[in-house]
């Protein structure tokens, strides 16, 4: 991750640890990351201060940090190869998020519909500064990096094109500073996966529908039962369509674990009944997960280990996002 001697293209990518890493998350984004970091220079955050936009529970916050970066390790990020720090740790995160927000319109951060959602769904009561603020720190998370890409789904598409907005109106204002980040867009295969007992809708952390969330630290046998309760269908064809959507998403999460292509998966199971299939896809999600559960259990039993992981990568961030936080302050007229 030396700066002076990558030509790579760098990567930015977040996520935040409210409710515990799913299925989902590793299907459609974890395992990507750990691909990505063989072709770019990847720079992978815990982000805990985004969690505290929403209620949340300290001493959950405390442990979920610790587990998803067991859990980054655990699925095959290299420290050795790609940074990978906690969000906090590196203060120009929050420094460089009050100088966007000074350069940030509120017409423009009140468009953002994630915030409208949320803050429906919370209520007046519920609502932080935090949670309107959100996209300006997911800015400064990215320009900090002069990030090229950052991998995101539809939902966060509108928080990017901020980013760019930003960044844009700041090199114009000031002088270039920042690099203007482009989504990356992977494997369109990658398939979105959805909740076993609801499968129209997204598969989530902090879904109400547990039973049909699989966390990926879920013992083998919760694992059988959540996918042995697996809503399906009334007729007995293992097939992918759209009018089948409790079997189409079992088979995009087969195809996802095994590699093998949903028509290959289709042709496997024809002429089985849905509880056959059921079990051969707990099995093969449990297999999958059954080395990353273990190392997940070496790293977090080793604390002094994980700490010092965090706490190189953290320096590592550091370096970079001073130089950044740096030219940001001088031509906004602080005297540094
Ligand atoms: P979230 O847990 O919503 O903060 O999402 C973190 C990342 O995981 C994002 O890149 C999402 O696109 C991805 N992700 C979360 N849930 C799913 C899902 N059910 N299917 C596919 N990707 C998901």
């Amino acid at each position: 991750m030396e700066e002076s001697i990558t030509q790579r293209k760098r990567v930015y990518s977040a996520l935040k640890p409210t409710g515990d890493l799913q299925l989902g998350n590793y299907i459609g984004a974890l395992k990507n990351m750990v691909k990505l970091q063989e072709d770019y220079d990847c720079i992978y955050t815990v982000a805990d201060m985004h969690s505290i936009t929403v209620d949340c529970v300290p001493a959950e916050l405390r442990k979920r940090t610790y587990d998803f970066m067991a859990l980054f390790l655990a699925i095959g990020l290299d420290p050795e190869k790609t940074l990978l720090f906690v969000q906090s740790h590196v203060s120009a995160h929050a420094e460089l998020t009050w100088v966007l927000n000074c350069n940030t319109m509120m017409g423009e951060a009140s468009r953002m519909t994630q915030f409208k959602d949320k803050s429906k769904k919370a209520g007046k009561s519920g609502i932080n500064v935090g949670l309107f603020d959100y996209p300006v720190l997911m800015a400064s998370d990215i320009l900090l990096y002069q990030a090229d890409l950052v991998p995101v789904g539809k939902d966060q598409l509108q928080h990017l094109e901020l980013a760019r907005n930003i960044a844009e109106r700041f090199n114009n204002r000031y002088s270039a500073t920042f690099t203007l980040p482009e989504p990356y867009v992977g494997n369109k295969a990658t398939s979105k996966i959805f909740n076993l007992l609801d499968p129209k809708s997204k598969m989530g952390k902090t879904d109400d529908s547990v039973g049909g969330v699989i966390f990926l630290l879920d013992q083998p046998d919760v694992i059988m039962k959540k996918f042995s309760r697996a809503v399906t269908d009334s007729e007995c064809e293992i097939k992918a369509s759209a009018s089948k959507p409790g079997i189409t998403n079992l088979l995009g999460i087969y195809s996802a674990v095994t590699g093998k292509t949903v028509a290959a998966a289709e042709k496997e199971f024809a002429g089985r009944d849905y509880a056959y299939f059921k079990k051969a896809v707990g099995e093969a999600v449990v297999e999958h997960l059954r080395p990353i559960q273990s190392e997940y259990k070496r790293y977090i039993s080793d604390k002094a280990t994980l700490e010092k992981i965090m706490k190189d990568g953290a320096d590592k961030a550091s370096y970079i996002a001073r130089k950044t936080l740096s030219k940001v302050y001088r031509k906004v007229g602080f005297v540094i």
